[in-house]
């Protein structure tokens, strides 16, 4: 009787002991192939020169190594560069290097498509598709690391593609953790950041993880009315107790959340904005990231003249709030923050996916 296939490429190092165990294999051979795979970034078994061709043979038998293929590779005029990956089953995402940030950063997906259906973000109309296994959110990093030359580097990973990272918990924790051992990329946590709408349950359980990111939450607005309306989940976790969340989650020494704030143009990005914002952060170990909207077909809202950045920026260092501006990266290949939309599965451009969207 055959086993039913499996993939080394979904195992922490622990569960592919115990997979290699359970087929008659030595477990200490589990650190070269986990090496093979996630720090050399090489997945096909005939290649792996340390194992024995009769152990090589063997784990073939009825193991399939899966890793993104590259199916898009663009480069922006400002270095950035955005690869759509596809998986077995042919669904797609894209993942974006950015590089000299001053930190080489890769800024990978946790879901295709995105349930949250933010107002301004492009992801979100797609709808969520279906989650991404963990193997599938390790292996962006890892195809992105190898096609940049940066698999003996260090780099950062930020959690800000397509997709909630805490609607897709479980796989993405486990990402985290395949990424962070030392057969793998041995990713620091400290390098790593996780973007969320505020899944308040789902932030209370990250405050126990042994590993631990950095922590971004995406505010967008200063009052429940406002929130609800630009970021729906607000409606279930409204600011109030998101902020308390906030306030409880176990910090580092000298780290600080960050809190995203896209600026509308005349929507949130008055004065009166500004003030209420430094107001609700008030007491919180925390800084702003300012994001001027980058406009996509069928958003609609402005992107406001950096006149009024300015001001709502000012206004906030004048309140002792730590800030920045994010300067935005890849527009022209529409890499930027929430311009990222695939239709898993098909061939169809963006603009196609638009326009069947808007229809
Ligand atoms: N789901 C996670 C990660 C998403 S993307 C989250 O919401 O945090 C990272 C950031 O880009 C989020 O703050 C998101 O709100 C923001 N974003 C989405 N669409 C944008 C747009 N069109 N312009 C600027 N920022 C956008």
């Amino acid at each position: 009787m055959s086993h039913p296939r499996w993939d080394p490429a979904e195992l922490e190092l622990g569960e592919l002991e115990s997979a290699l165990g359970a087929r008659g294999v030595e477990p200490f051979h589990a650190r070269q192939l986990y090496r093979w795979i996630h720090k050399r970034g090489v997945t096909d078994i005939d290649l792996m020169t340390d194992l024995s061709l009769a152990l090589r043979a063997a784990i073939k038998t009825d193991c399939v190594v899966s890793t993104p293929r590259v199916v898009g590779d663009e480069s922006s005029v400002d270095g950035t560069r955005k690869f759509t990956l596809e998986f077995s089953d042919a669904r797609r995402v894209e993942s974006v290097f950015i590089p000299d940030t001053p930190a080489m950063t890769f800024c990978v997906s946790t879901q295709v498509g995105c349930a949250m259906a933010c107002g301004f973000c492009l992801t979100g109309r797609m709808g969520l598709v279906r989650h991404l296994t963990a193997g599938e959110i390790a292996g962006q990093v890892r195809v992105l690391a190898a096609a940049t030359g940066l698999l003996d580097r260090s780099f950062n990973i930020v959690l800000m593609g397509m997709g909630e990272p805490l609607h897709n918990y479980d796989n993405t924790m486990k990402a985290l953790r395949i990424l962070h051992s030392d057969c793998g990329l041995a990713v620091s946590p400290r390098r790593v950041t996780l973007s969320t709408v505020g899944i308040i349950p789902a932030l209370q359980r990250l405050a126990d993880e042994p590993f631990m990111p950095n922590l971004a939450v995406s505010l967008h607005a200063t009052t429940d009315e406002q929130r609800s309306a630009l970021v729906p989940p607000n409606r279930r976790y409204p600011l109030v107790e998101l902020l308390d969340a906030c306030r409880r989650f176990p910090l580092k020494k000298r780290s600080r959340i960050t809190f995203e704030y896209v600026l509308l143009n005349d929507v949130n990005d008055t004065p009166e904005d500004a003030h209420r914002l430094a107001t609700l952060l008030n007491g919180i170990k925390s800084k702003v990231n300012l994001l001027p909207l980058n406009p996509a077909p069928g958003i609609p809202y402005d992107r406001p003249d950096d006149d009024r950045v300015d001001r709502f920026a000012r206004i906030l260092v004048d309140r002792g709030v730590n800030v920045s501006v994010r300067k935005s990266r890849g527009r022209d290949i529409r890499a930027a923050c929430g311009q990222l939309i695939v239709e898993g599965g098909s061939q169809r451009s963006a603009a196609q996916q638009m326009a069947l969207l808007l229809r």
